[in-house]
């Protein structure tokens, strides 16, 4: 909306590709999702201008309130991920519009994505870093979870994992296990790595990396 948001976007965007560089990534081959999740519209609709085609929500609500604005702005197609902890009971309502379901963590969530999106692209979220509070099916368990998601049809690219809260380097080892599974799960997607610890999730051959306040600012809390 302001023009304002739009340098400061431009800017952030090229930072974000540089730090993806210097880690040796390769900036045209990591993608780029661009976290708006605790932002309104407007945030999403500057992220689409500024040329951002990969969009990430965690909640239901706000990818179902966000989606329609943006099909109705005139700027180009984007594509939205699902990245939250999603309950089974929202997917109705959001198969019309994710492109990337990439938190799916249990058999059961797999089954109604099945039976409402038939074929849809999928991620595994894995915990990595078995902290209770996060999402994601334990390392052993991803395997089994796979192959039951293939069985329904779905198209699993890949796998997904939040790292582990601290700095880049508590994180490390995690991404590493990440990406042992998919390596040994023939899986060519990785996603992770987030604003504080995306140089460790790019040194592990992160193919997504899901950004949002080192793009946009600092959230409100969620009330
Ligand atoms: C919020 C969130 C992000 C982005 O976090 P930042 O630290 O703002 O970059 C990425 N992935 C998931 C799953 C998130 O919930």
């Amino acid at each position: 909306m302001t023009s304002s948001l739009d340098a400061d976007l431009a800017g952030r965007i090229e930072a974000v590709r540089h730090r993806i560089a210097a880690a040796g990534g390769d900036p045209e081959r990591v993608t780029l999702v661009a976290v708006t999740k605790g932002f309104g519209p407007e945030v999403a609709l500057a992220a689409a201008r500024a040329g951002l085609v990969d969009l990430g929500e965690n909640y239901a609500q706000e990818l179902i309130a966000k989606a329609p604005v943006l099909e109705s702005a005139d700027v180009g197609a984007v594509r939205w991920h699902a990245i939250g902890r999603l309950q089974r009971n929202k997917v109705r309502a959001l198969a019309g519009i994710v492109h990337l379901w990439q938190s799916v963590d249990r058999a059961d969530l797999g089954a109604e994505i099945a039976r409402r999106a038939p074929g849809a692209a999928v991620l595994v979220q894995v915990n990595v870093s078995d902290e209770p509070q996060k999402g994601g099916c334990t390392p052993s368990d991803a395997p089994d979870l796979v192959t039951r998601l293939v069985d329904l049809g779905l198209d699993v690219r890949g796998l997904m994992t939040i790292g582990r809260a601290g700095s880049a380097a508590d994180a490390r080892p995690g991404f590493a296990v990440l990406r042992g599974l998919a390596d040994r799960l023939d899986l060519p997607e990785r996603s992770m790595g987030m604003s504080a610890d995306l140089e460790a999730a790019v040194a592990e051959g992160a193919t997504l990396v899901r950004v949002g306040s080192a793009l946009f600012g600092p959230r409100q809390p969620r009330t």
